[in-house]
């Protein structure tokens, strides 16, 4: 099928350009991703047409509700290539991540073996709980495997990896980290925040135990995450939250027993317009077809590359060609990573890009950055915006960036 993108910017009503409506690059794709057509109709249908609650009535809003959500689930499922029992949905990536740290019982002895590549979110939960062992980058770029073999011990619970950078963008071999995590005996967490909007997902390939990721990272709204997990993986968790929808009785001294997966892991209502807003963006993407969104992306990410290397005093932090469509690039004076670029680039040219530490501030520390500049593409990017995006870092860098 040709991707055809100038058809399916259509589909997103933040592209349209109309009477006092500038038209925008929006480049700022790995902070949130800009929602199409069908998810915003599938969350009007909900919230106008049958906004019951899930798995609590007797009646048809109650019953089209819950089908709704359960169907979301299976979509879910199927993009993943997992169960509709392994997927749990949660508010995204961060409370996923917190549900497996707060359900494993760690102790403080114990200990969880990450990469320097982290976001904050799956870090800090672990060091709120257990010692951290914090495994460095390679001379590649990419966290190291050796070093990581070391730092795990008896007492490591888990191995959490992202499998692609919020800041460089680079793909982590999940797989093989997989292979290590196991041959030790120790579970796999994988952060997925970043991969799903890129790659197709397969959890069965990647041989992870469990899996977070983010609704409005994926062209849904935002509210609404996935933990997948294995049902033994699951199976291990305490849950985090008690309450309604969790439990099949409690008894009048308040014993109670626990619903099957995914119930159990799900107490309270759910954010249910996002999650079947998220089951819409799947089978969109389902529908586009993960192969062409890879060939376009890619094609897009090479344009960013060579657009940006012809700029002098541009230092790139992403030289990897295994990485998702984005660009972290600093000055040479430093300066490109302050928050007034950024404005100054949506302000005067419709460019929407992201400065600062993008919630990494171990990785930035390691790799001894300032504050950088990042772009990060989606889909229904074109060369357009690419070049719109050159044509501004380039103004700004005769005008001195700072
Ligand atoms: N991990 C990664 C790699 C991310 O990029 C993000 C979001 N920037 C998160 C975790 C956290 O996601 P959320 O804020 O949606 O929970």
């Amino acid at each position: 099928m040709l991707f055809d993108v100038a058809r399916l910017r259509d589909d997103f009503p933040l592209l349209q350009q109309g009477p006092g409506r500038a038209p925008i690059a929006y480049l700022d794709n790995a902070a949130t991703t800009l929602k199409p057509l069908p998810v915003i109709e599938a969350v009007r249908g909900y919230l106008a047409d049958y906004s019951g609650n899930v798995h609590r009535g007797q009646h048809a809003l109650a019953d089209r509700a819950t089908e709704a959500y359960e169907g979301s689930r299976r979509s879910v499922a199927r993009f993943l290539g997992a169960r509709a029992s392994e997927v749990v949905f949660v508010r995204g990536t961060t409370e996923a991540i917190g549900l497996v740290a707060g359900g494993l019982g760690l102790q403080a002895g114990d200990n969880v073996v990450v990469s320097v590549l982290e976001h904050h979110s799956n870090l800090l939960p672990w060091r709120a709980r257990c010692g951290v062992r914090v495994v460095p980058l390679a001379a590649s770029g990419l966290p190291d495997l050796a070093a990581a073999e070391a730092a795990i011990d008896a007492r490591t619970r888990l191995v959490a990896i992202t499998a692609c950078s919020n800041v460089t963008g680079v793909y982590v071999s999940v797989r093989a980290w997989a292979e290590l995590a196991h041959r030790k005996g120790v579970p796999l967490l994988v952060d997925a925040a970043q991969l799903a909007a890129h790659r197709g997902i397969d959890v069965q390939g990647l041989q992870c135990d469990y899996l977070a990721l983010s609704g409005h990272k994926l062209f849904a709204p935002p509210g609404v995450g996935v933990l997948y997990g294995t049902q033994a993986a699951l199976e291990r968790l305490e849950p985090v939250q008690l309450g309604g929808g969790c439990v099949k009785h409690v008894g009048l001294d308040l014993d109670y027993e626990l619903r099957e997966l995914p119930w159990r892991l799900e107490a309270g209502t759910p954010d249910i317009a996002a999650a079947i807003g998220l089951g819409a963006a799947v089978e969109y993407l389902e529908d586009l077809g993960l192969d062409a969104i890879e060939h376009h992306e890619d094609g897009l990410r090479e344009l960013l590359d060579a657009e940006v290397a012809s700029l002098p005093g541009l230092r790139n932090h992403s030289p990897s060609p295994a990485r998702a469509p984005m660009l972290t690039v600093t000055a040479e004076d430093g300066a490109l990573g302050s928050e007034v670029v950024a404005r100054v680039l949506s302000d005067s040219y419709g460019v929407m890009v992201r400065a600062g530490h993008h919630c990494a501030h171990p990785l930035h520390a390691a790799l001894g950055l300032p504050a950088t500049l990042r772009a990060s593409l989606a889909f229904y990017n074109t060369e357009d915006d690419v070049l719109r995006l050159r044509d501004g870092l380039r103004a700004l860098l005769r005008r001195g960036a700072g």
